[in-house]
């Protein structure tokens, strides 16, 4: 399988070197040429093997400069029971295998908990296997440089990428986070951050500054030229990666399979896909597997205020030219959601002066608009619900009392718009409804949507949410307040390159 830059500057370039990349020189992002069919005999075999044999045979399809051998190792080390530590007996539903559960809340409403791995939240399915696949693809490119991960996160993914990287030989990771913006639980497990190879800072911004100043930095020629003096060079670990991505699908086709055998839905049987998106690599993931022919009838984009997206979706034309909000879902709180670009590339059959084009109309104006085909084919397979801060409290609310059963902001905003969508349409068909988070991530907003009264802090909560949920906090969580505070250093978003350099370590 080859990878394409979906701006078209770099073309058929093997797995191994798009992973070790990260993001093509042209600043489009490597995507697979074609996607592979899943037929009915390769659903056979996975059906009969565990979250770990799944994922080294889904990966095995696009990643083909890996042995199946090579994958079922590296699966098998990012799956473990260690890693995802699913409380055995939570859900009599719940398959036996490696903290992926479907939890079904009704015939219409499945619940897919994501979030069992050691950061409580979803990122960790991607980012516990990317550290093997990507210092995999550096071994076999011969690459003798340490790779250097630049992250821009806007909350989660820089907790699960510091945890993954953490004192992987021939590593270093460089974390990025919005001061305004991540939770007072995101914040403490990025800036306590124990390893050898690690470095966080906060940015001045938002989570879009964060971004676009990490972009900066990646295209910057001197200092790639500086860390290639130092025998360094840059890699992400942002759902730019494909390397990211791919781990994402796995989880959807599994879960579909463990709906089958829970007797949930009958094989063949089309589901919906509900996902809370921001930087649209999750529900890309879905889009992925739909493309490949799992029976998915419609995915459900799932926003909260800042509803770039669901605009989007429901007329063609993508705006970011509007008001930030920070919300109660801040790893939602993105206007710029990258793997749009991704996406167009699909809906564009290929077309990458047409990806480069939208592109240039997005960075220069601030909007472009899809019409025609592509249009119609995105709205054949989405469709975009947004909510604000106070129906998602009101749908953790209802959950909470309908079946005692916990959930995080982003989860809310899933379930509402899920409801949404079947209230709308009448469309019955069962839906998957991603979980992206514990809880207890974001105790302080679900504490007060239960309770009415908020918590002197996020510690604080944490405690009172789980006596009010008679539920146990997840032992990362519990443990984060007698942690020692590594990285307390704020920077202005146009200083992110000499930052980078200085926690890495190399003279600029
Ligand atoms: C990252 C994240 C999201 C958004 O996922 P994308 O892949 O960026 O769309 C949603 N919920 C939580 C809890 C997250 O951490």
């Amino acid at each position: 399988m080859n990878y394409n830059s979906t701006r078209g500057g770099t073309l058929a370039v093997p797995s191994a070197r798009a992973i070790a990349e990260g993001l093509a020189r042209d600043g489009g992002l490597y995507t697979p040429e074609k996607l592979v069919p899943l037929t009915d005999e390769l659903m056979e075999e996975l059906a009969g093997l565990d979250y770990a044999g799944r994922a080294a045979r889904i990966l095995g399809l696009y990643l083909t400069d890996f042995t199946s051998e090579e994958l079922l190792t590296y699966a098998k080390k990012a799956y473990s029971a260690e890693k995802f530590a699913h409380p055995a007996g939570f859900d009599p539903t719940a398959p036996a295998v490696d903290g992926v559960a479907v939890r079904s809340l009704s015939k219409q409403e499945h619940v897919l908990e994501l979030f069992w791995g050691p950061t409580s939240a979803f990122k960790d399915m991607a980012l516990q296997m990317l550290p093997y696949l990507l210092t995999a693809s550096l071994r076999k490119l011969g690459e003798e440089r340490t790779a250097c991960i630049l992250v821009a996160t806007s909350g989660d993914t820089g907790k699960a990428a510091l945890e993954g990287f953490r004192d992987v030989p021939g590593t270093q990771i460089v974390v990025f986070y919005p001061n305004d913006g991540v939770s007072d639980v995101q914040k403490r497990q990025m800036i306590t951050q124990e390893g050898e190879n690690v470095g966080v800072c906060a940015v001045y911004g938002n989570f879009d500054d964060a971004q676009t100043g990490v972009k900066k930095v990646f295209s910057d020629p001197a200092i790639r030229e500086t860390l290639d003096k130092n025998g360094r060079f840059f890699s992400s670990a942002n759902s730019i990666n494909f390397g990211r991505l791919a781990p994402q699908i796995v989880y959807y086709v599994s879960a579909y399979l463990d709906m089958v055998k829970s007797g949930a839905i009958a094989r063949g049987e089309a589901i919906n896909i509900c996902v809370p998106t921001g930087n649209f690599g999750n529900i890309l993931a879905a889009y992925f597997a739909k493309a490949m022919g799992l029976p998915v009838k419609k995915l459900i984009c799932a926003s909260n205020a800042n509803n770039v997206l669901t605009d989007f979706i429901n007329t063609g034309v993508y705006d970011r030219r509007r008001e930030f909000f920070k919300t109660l879902s801040p790893s939602m709180d993105i206007l710029i959601s990258s793997n749009v670009e991704r996406l167009l590339y699909y809906l564009a059959d290929g077309d990458t002066a047409f990806v480069a084009g939208k592109m240039k109309e997005l960075n220069e104006n601030g909007i472009y608009t899809l019409d025609g085909e592509a249009a119609a084919s995105l709205k054949a397979d989405f469709i975009g619900y947004c909510c604000d801060d106070v129906q998602t409290r009101e749908t953790i609310r209802e959950v909470f009392g309908e079946s005692r059963y916990l959930i995080d902001p982003h989860t809310a905003v899933a379930i509402n718009a899920a409801r949404r969508y079947r209230a709308e349409t009448g469309d019955e068909t069962p839906t998957l409804i991603a979980s992206t988070a514990s809880a207890f991530k974001f105790c302080a907003g679900v504490l007060d949507a239960l309770t009415g009264t908020p918590a002197a802090d996020d510690f604080e909560a944490i405690e009172t949410l789980s006596a009010v949920a008679g539920q146990p906090a997840p032992a990362p969580l519990t443990g984060l307040r007698g942690k020692t505070v590594r990285f307390a250093e704020t920077v202005e978003k146009d200083a992110l390159g000499a930052t980078a350099c200085r926690l890495l370590g190399v003279e600029v």
